[in-house]
C-alpha cells in the first residue's frame, strides 16, 4: 500500500464497474472529496477520459500506478471475488450495497481485512441521508411503539434493463428495500428481528417484486414494512416511528425529517460525499466498517418468508 495514513490527500482510487451508481454518485463524490484522486477504472464495456482504463480488476491491480483503494460498483453477485483479489493485493476496499451475495462471504471479507492493514467499508448509502443521524439521536431515549415503512417505487423507472437484479443474489425489491432496513437498523434503540414475511415473486422471475414484513424488538415494538416495485405515480420512501413521546417521520429516503409534523432543518450534504469522507477516515485510521445487519434481515426474509406467485414481469 502506498497510502500514507498521516496525510489528508492522495488516496489513489480505482472504480470497478461503470454503471448507473458509479456514474451518478461515485465519480462526482470522489471529485468533491480532497482525500481521493480517481486514478483508474476497470470496466468490461467502456472507458473514461483522464484515468487509466482496464478491462478487468486483475489488469488494474497489475498495472495501475498509485491505486491505494478500489470502489466496487458492480452487482453483488460478483463482488466477493473482486474484493478478495483487491484485499490480497493490499488495497483498501469500498463495497456498494448490498456488500455481497451472501452473509458468509461478507464475513469472510471482514476477516480477511482484519489485521491486514487494509480498510474494508461496507457502505449503506441511505445511512448518510441527512435526517438519519438526527432521527437516531431523537429515538435513542424514547420508547418506540410502532414503525411503518413504505418503500414503493417503479422498477421500470429506477432499474431499466438491469437483469441481474431479478437473478438469484440480485434481491429483487430488497435491492431498494435494504436501504430502508439500513436506516431502520441504524435508528432503532434496540435490535429488531423479523416475525413474518410475505414475498410476491413474479412467475417468470427469481426475485420478489414486493414484500410485506413484520418485525419486533425486545420491548415488543410493532414494526411493519411494505416494499413494492409496482408503484406508479408518487414514489414513496418513508419511515414513520410512533413513540410514547411523539412521532417522527423520515421521508424521501431519509433526506427529510419531521417530528410531530414539524420539519427539522437539515444539512444539504449528499449521501455519497458522506460515504467518501467516512472511507477516508477509515483508511487514515487503519480500521474497517462492516455491518451486515441490513443484509441479515433480507436473508431472514428469504429464509422464513411465505412465497406468493404473482403475474409475470416484463420490462
Ligand atoms: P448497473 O447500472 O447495472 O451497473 C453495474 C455495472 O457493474 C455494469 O454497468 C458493469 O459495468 C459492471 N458489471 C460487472 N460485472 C457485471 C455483471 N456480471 N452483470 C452486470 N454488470 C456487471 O447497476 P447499478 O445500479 O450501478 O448498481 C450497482 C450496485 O450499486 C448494486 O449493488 C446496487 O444495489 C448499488 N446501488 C445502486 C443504486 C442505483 O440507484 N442504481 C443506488 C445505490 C446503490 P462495466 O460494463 O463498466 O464493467
Amino acid at each position: 500500500m502506498s497510502t500514507d495514513p498521516t496525510t489528508t490527500i492522495g488516496i489513489g482510487i480505482g472504480i470497478v464497474g461503470l454503471g448507473k451508481i458509479a456514474r451518478d454518485e461515485h465519480i462526482p463524490a470522489i471529485a468533491g472529496e480532497a482525500a481521493f484522486q480517481l486514478r483508474a477504472l476497470a470496466s468490461r464495456s467502456t472507458t473514461l477520459p483522464d484515468v487509466e482504463c482496464y478491462e478487468t480488476l486483475e489488469a488494474m491491480l497489475a498495472e495501475a500506478a498509485d491505486v491505494d483503494a478500489v470502489a466496487l460498483c458492480t452487482p453483488p453477485q460478483v463482488r466477493y471475488a473482486l474484493a478478495a483479489r483487491a484485499l490480497t493485493a493490499g488495497k483498501h476496499v469500498l463495497l456498494e450495497k448490498p456488500p455481497g451475495m451472501t452473509l458468509s462471504e461478507v464475513v469472510d471479507l471482514r476477516d480477511m481485512a482484519a489485521g491486514s492493514g487494509c480498510s474494508l467499508f461496507a457502505t449503506w448509502h441511505s445511512r448518510f441521508a441527512a435526517g438519519v443521524e438526527p432521527a437516531r439521536q431523537w429515538l435513542a431515549e424514547r420508547r418506540v411503539r410502532t414503525v411503518r415503512i413504505l418503500w414503493k417505487e417503479d422498477v421500470r423507472v429506477w432499474h431499466p434493463g438491469q437483469e441481474w437484479i431479478w437473478e438469484p443474489g440480485g434481491l429483487g425489491v430488497f435491492d431498494p428495500g435494504i436501504n430502508a432496513l439500513s436506516i431502520l437498523t441504524r435508528i432503532m434503540p434496540h435490535a429488531v428481528f423479523l416475525t413474518e414475511a410475505e414475498l410476491e415473486v413474479p412467475e417468470n422471475r427469481q426475485a420478489p417484486i414486493a414484500a410485506n414484513l413484520a418485525f419486533t424488538d425486545r420491548r415488543g415494538a410493532d414494526i411493519r414494512a411494505e416494499f413494492d416495485w409496482r408503484q406508479e405515480g408518487p414514489q414513496l420512501w418513508t419511515i414513520t416511528v410512533e413513540t410514547e413521546e411523539g412521532t417522527l417521520e423520515l421521508a424521501e429516503g431519509g433526506s427529510r425529517l419531521a417530528i410531530d409534523g414539524e420539519a427539522v432543518p437539515l444539512s444539504a450534504a449528499g449521501e455519497y460525499p458522506g460515504i467518501y469522507r467516512r472511507f477516508a477516515d477509515l483508511v487514515r485510521s487503519g480500521t474497517s466498517d462492516v455491518d451486515v445487519s441490513p443484509q441479515r434481515h433480507v436473508a431472514d426474509a428469504f429464509m422464513m418468508g411465505r412465497r406468493i406467485a404473482v403475474a409475470p414481469f416484463t420490462e
